[in-house]
């Protein structure tokens, strides 16, 4: 009977407390006309009645019953027999003693149910936090982990519907046999406001997952029922999948990323080795050529010379392939060296000779600027990417200027151009990996890789680089490097 009684609620209650009632009048008429006992036997057996009736059912029961037993030990067994009024004022106390200790008694039996009932529940919730929070450690990587974790806790917590959304993916992802009709506006709320929202009619609750304070999504439960402290802690291994699947995600892009820098700097170093052959029979057959220019013709001569510059041309490209594929990979070593600055401007000028087309390049530097210190290799690498870019993205009839100065300490060179120039508001994003702007997407050759490079060198350096220059009147970039950077045998020496 405890079963359905419990199902029906308030009605449940008062059948229960009929049920208990009627037991009472069985003990008393069995008591009174059965076996004739006398009223102290009466008073007991009431009271045990009470009793297991408190520990079955319940303290609104227990009462029901023990005002009947109250009622009926009066009437049948307190003289005058057969009255509610008592005779003698000492069975007064009796009834009041009988009802007092059936009261307690019966509030003490059931808070000690009570309390039996709110352990098991209590272990029950732990088991399946359990249960769930070894689900959640063998998620694997062929389904989303949300899509995991909304089918767990349908499965674990025998929740009828479960809507889960990850706010880094943007995806929602259901659990349970159950639909969750219009949920998916509610959870995007919760998820950006924080605050939990609770539908008491529907059993519906729509919690926000947070990480360290900082929401990551949502979760709708339908028909859940458990402790609040339970549901923090689903949420909280909720949050913690997540965040292990999004960790896990990042490591492996980024280690794939690094096996496939490792893998175009090995794959670049073998080609660099595969040219260096042909390259040094070329420049070696050019300069036994060209070292004895009277035994050619002017016109075989002349072709012999142009071989012989593209060849120094070519190997200096493939050395310098090789060279930014390292820096790209993080493998950058710095080994500086005194260098004169102007002189340095000039070397590096006029390896791109070939490709001026009559455009006017000029270096303009103090021949008094005090030596400085830096990798002469990897520093004309990063003007080669400046000059590079000013031929590329400034029309050929405009000027290029290469400046050098001292400020505030530092050496300031400058690679300035008369093009276009790079708006304000990309000015920082040129410098990104593989970031190539509209205008030259398409129109103009490259990787987007020149300027990432030439920014990485400087930083090995202690200095930097940047851009200025005013849209549409040409770019301006400007190399900073410290000039206390003394290699230690210098700085001892000074
Ligand atoms: P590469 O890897 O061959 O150098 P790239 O020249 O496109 O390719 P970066 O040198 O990194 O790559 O330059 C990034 C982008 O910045 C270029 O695509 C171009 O749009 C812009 N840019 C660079 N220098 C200039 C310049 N002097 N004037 C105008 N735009 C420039
Ligand atoms: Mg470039």
């Amino acid at each position: 009977m405890t079963m359905w009684a419990q199902r029906l609620g308030p009605l449940g209650t008062a059948i229960r407390a009929a049920a208990g009632i009627g037991l009472i009048l069985l003990v008393m008429a069995v008591a009174r006309w059965g076996l004739g006992v006398n009223a102290t036997t009466v008073g007991f057996a009431f009271l045990i009645v009470v009793l297991g009736i408190a520990t079955a059912w319940g303290l609104r029961e227990a009462i029901a019953a023990s005002v009947t037993a109250m009622l009926c030990f009066n009437f049948f067994f307190l003289p005058p027999v057969g009255r509610f009024t008592i005779a003698d004022p000492q069975n007064w106390v009796a009834l009041c003693a009988f009802l007092a200790t059936a009261l307690v008694a019966s509030h003490l039996s059931n808070r000690a149910k009570m309390q039996a009932v709110e352990a098991r529940e209590h272990q029950q919730e732990t088991e399946r936090l359990y249960s769930f929070s070894r689900s959640i450690l063998l998620t694997d990587n062929t389904q989303p982990v949300g899509q995991q974790a909304a089918r767990y806790i349908a499965q674990t917590f025998d929740c009828p519907a479960v809507a889960l959304y990850d706010a880094t993916e943007g995806e929602i992802y259901r659990g349970g046999a159950g639909d969750l009709p219009g949920i998916d506006e509610q959870l995007k709320r919760v998820a950006m406001d924080g605050v939990r929202s609770a539908d008491t009619t529907r059993l519906l609750m729509v919690l926000p997952i947070t990480l360290g304070g900082r929401p990551i999504g949502s979760v709708a439960l339908l028909g859940l029922c458990c402790s609040d402290g339970a549901m923090e802690a689903l949420v909280n291994l909720v949050a913690i999948a997540l965040e292990r699947a999004r960790s896990a995600e990042i490591a492996s892009k980024a280690e794939a990323a690094r096996q496939s820098e490792e893998f175009k700097s090995t794959l670049l170093d073998a080609i660099a080795h595969e040219f260096k052959t042909p390259l040094t029979s070329i420049k070696a057959a050019s300069t036994s050529i060209l070292s004895e220019p009277e035994r050619v013709a002017p016109d075989i001569r002349e072709f012999t010379e142009i071989i012989d510059e593209e060849t120094d041309r070519l190997t200096l490209l493939v050395n310098e392939a090789v060279r930014m594929s390292q820096i790209e990979a993080g493998k950058v070593l710095v080994e500086k060296q005194e260098q004169h600055v102007p002189s340095f401007l000039a070397h590096v000028l006029s390896t791109f000779q070939s490709r001026l087309e009559g455009r006017i390049a000029t270096v303009d530097a103090d021949n008094d600027l005090p030596p400085a210190f830096f990798d002469p290799d990897l520093i004309a690498l990063a003007l080669r990417q400046l000059i590079d870019n000013a031929l590329k993205y400034s029309p050929p009839e405009t000027p290029l200027r290469l400046t050098a100065a001292l400020v505030d300490n530092a050496l300031e060179i400058r690679v300035i151009d008369k093009g276009k120039g790079i708006p304000e508001k990309e000015r920082e994003k040129v410098f990104q990996v593989y970031y190539r702007r509209d205008a030259s997407k398409g129109k103009v050759p490259g990787t987007g890789l020149g300027l990432h490079i030439a920014r990485e060198i400087l930083r090995a350096h202690g200095g930097s680089l940047h851009v200025e220059g005013s849209a549409g009147s040409g770019a301006e970039f400007c190399l900073r490097l410290p000039l206390d950077r003394l290699p230690p045998r210098e700085a001892a020496r000074s």
